[in-house]
């Protein structure tokens, strides 16, 4: 093929540009708010790891280990994976700079990029950015229930309405088998009553299969054993008591039976938030849950933890759909204009002098016409604008224009600066 290859963004990642700026930035400060209320530092690990520590904790069954992973080998030959989940590197964090040894439970939450090699679509990419928080070396259920009413408030403040809580009990290493067992019998009884893709995850992740989208698959899933009538006294115990805080913290959640994630490392509390007229492709909002064994598998002794995760992408999503807009900061900035040689050089000076203290200030090159620089300056959105024409050069002055009401003044050059910080 003749000609220059048109290159795209690669397929399933997409760019920010900076009219969409707003909703991130917006969505981050509610987020650190949030986090700051409750006590959680932030923290940043790297965007990728030893491919071993996901395929650890998140499982070697599950659909992000087996078919999702970017992964590589480095110039050494050690295997590398881009991120595909915020929680693992966090335990690895943990363990890592000796946290356990911190007053517990650690609150930490992350802002990151996140990989997986999904089918893209709407609500779904290969690249998103996740917020995420994590509260380690904690076992008290009045915790889980801090975490979904934080969550809960989180998604409230951005002022999202329409969504649900959803809130499961997944049981632990002793419960959970004899539960996998009741759910293994009853799905081989039910083969034929699942999509092609549950078929072929029925015996490497059965529990998965309760949460599958098909109308065929959640008609079978109805009739299916619930982990929540196969729990241990502790697991049942504990449910119990994070149904109560809930109820205390007056969060609105429903159980869902059928509610489990899609990671392995997940034990008792699991949650989500779902748009409620939920539109098939992207689905849950966050979600997220407990998980007790995962920094003992990664080598630490045993400590519990809890922690939630969401998709930026997917909340600006929602944002648009229900017509809530971030806030507009309203410095629209000052545009200076010249005319000829001198009159540039007198707006480079004052450019300079006004950004000095700390103004938001357009500016022309490529010495256009007045009309043309006044344009810009509208398009820009600017309120008012400092010009320079010849007479104003020769008197030591600046034409001062209010853009808005259309009024216009000259004011001696060396008391601009004073003049504006003093309004
Ligand atoms: P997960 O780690 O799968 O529980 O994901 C946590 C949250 O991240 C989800 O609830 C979504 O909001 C978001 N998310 C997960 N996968 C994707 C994706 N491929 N594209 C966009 N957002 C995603």
């Amino acid at each position: 093929m003749k000609g220059a290859y048109l290159y795209k963004a690669p397929r399933g990642t997409t760019d920010i540009l900076p009219a969409e700026q707003g909703y991130f930035r917006y969505i981050e400060e509610r987020a650190a708010d949030i986090c700051q209320c409750y006590g959680y530092k932030r923290i940043d690990t790297p965007l990728f790891e030893d491919s071993r520590l996901f395929v650890r904790t998140i499982g070697p069954g599950t659909d992000i280990v087996e078919k999702e992973t970017y992964s590589f080998e480095d110039r050494s030959g050690q295997g590398m994976t881009l991120r595909p989940e915020g929680t693992a590197p966090i335990c690895r964090a943990y363990l890592e700079h000796g946290m356990h040894n911190l007053p517990q439970p650690v609150k930490l939450y992350y802002f990151a990029a996140i990989f997986r090699y999904e089918r893209p679509q709407k609500g779904r990419y290969r690249q998103h950015q996740q917020f995420g928080f994590e509260a380690l070396g904690e076992g008290d259920p009045a915790l889980d229930a801090e975490v979904i009413e934080m969550a809960w408030r989180f998604f409230k403040s951005l002022g999202l309405r329409k969504i649900s809580m959803k809130v499961n009990s997944i049981g632990c290493r002793l419960c959970r088998p004899p539960y996998l067992e009741k759910l293994t019998e009853y799905y081989s009884e039910h083969i034929d009553q699942m999509c092609p893709e549950c078929k072929a995850r029925f015996r490497k992740n059965t529990l998965r299969l309760l949460d599958c989208k098909k109308p065929l698959c959640q008609d079978t899933a109805a009739g299916a054993p619930k982990s929540v009538q196969h729990l241990c006294p502790e697991c049942k115990e504990h449910f119990k008591s994070v149904s109560s805080y809930l109820r205390l913290l007056r969060v609105p959640y429903k159980k869902d039976h059928r509610l489990v994630r899609g990671l392995d490392y997940y034990t008792r509390t699991v949650f989500e938030v779902q748009p409620k007229d939920e539109g098939g492709a992207q689905s849950a909002l966050g979600g997220g849950g407990r998980y007790d064994d995962l920094i003992g598998e990664l080598g630490g002794k045993p400590t519990p933890a809890i922690g939630f995760a969401t998709g930026i992408e997917r909340i600006v999503l929602n944002l648009k759909e229900q017509g809530i807009k971030p806030p507009v900061s309203d410095a629209q900035g000052i545009y200076v204009a010249y005319l000829g040689h001198e009159g540039k050089a007198e707006a480079v000076k004052l450019t300079a002098e006004l950004r000095r203290a700390g103004m938001l200030v357009h500016w022309s090159f490529g010495n256009k016409s007045l009309k043309s620089q006044m344009r810009q300056a509208n398009a820009l959105g600017a309120e008012f604008a400092f010009i320079f024409g010849e007479d104003e050069v020769r008197n030591g002055t600046v034409m001062y224009r209010d853009l808005v009401e259309g009024d216009q003044w000259e004011v001696p050059i060396d008391e601009v600066v004073n003049l504006l910080t003093q309004v």
